[in-house]
This record gives structure tokens, C-alpha cells and sequence, in this order.
């Protein structure tokens, strides 16, 4: 059995370095960029600098369990009436840990 992880994972948000977004290790649900490769607008002509806020969900989803509703990866997170809700901020920090 797997067990959700809760381990305190230091947030180390440090402006100014132009790392590769982890969220790129996963394809972009909304524009289809492939794994690896830059988002860009729907129309594929214009390669946007930060991935599109579905593939950073996405990513969180794939890569992380969720502390707030404790969903394992893959799972989208769910409230309170165990319905689907957007992924809560503490799995984003999560995924940021855990795939760098
Ligand atoms: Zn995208
Ligand atoms: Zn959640």
C-alpha cells in the first residue's frame, strides 16, 4: 500500500533562474505540447516563456499526492463531497518538491 507523503518539503521559490518549468516533464493538456517541449498558444505559432496553468495542474496531478484531500498521484484532487475540484495549492508545492 502506498502511503500519502506529508514530508515538509522546503519551498524554495528563488526568482531570477530561468530553469526549465518541471511541468514540461508531462504533455500540455491544453495546447499538446509534448513532453519536453515548450507550451505554445493554441494556434502552435507562438512558444510561451511558462507552461499553461493545465499543464502545471496536470503535472502536480501525475507526480504528487495531495496533503489537503490526500489523493495519490494521478488522481485529481477532490473536496469535502468527493467531487473533482481544481488541484489544491499544497499539491502544487508538493510536485515542485518532488520533481525538480
Ligand atoms: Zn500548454
Ligand atoms: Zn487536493
Amino acid at each position: 500500500m502506498t502511503q500519502p507523503r506529508s514530508a515538509p518539503m522546503p519551498a524554495a521559490l528563488r526568482a531570477g533562474r530561468p530553469a526549465p518549468h518541471p511541468a514540461r516533464t508531462v504533455r500540455c493538456p491544453h495546447c499538446g505540447a509534448a513532453e519536453g517541449a515548450r507550451c505554445t498558444t493554441i494556434s502552435g505559432r507562438i512558444t510561451k516563456p511558462q507552461p499553461c496553468p493545465a499543464r502545471i495542474a496536470a503535472h502536480a496531478i501525475q507526480t504528487a499526492v495531495c496533503s489537503t484531500c490526500q489523493v495519490l498521484q494521478t488522481y485529481p484532487c477532490r473536496n469535502e463531497h468527493g467531487l473533482e475540484t481544481p488541484v489544491h495549492a499544497a499539491r502544487y508545492t508538493e510536485a515542485k518538491g518532488t520533481a525538480a
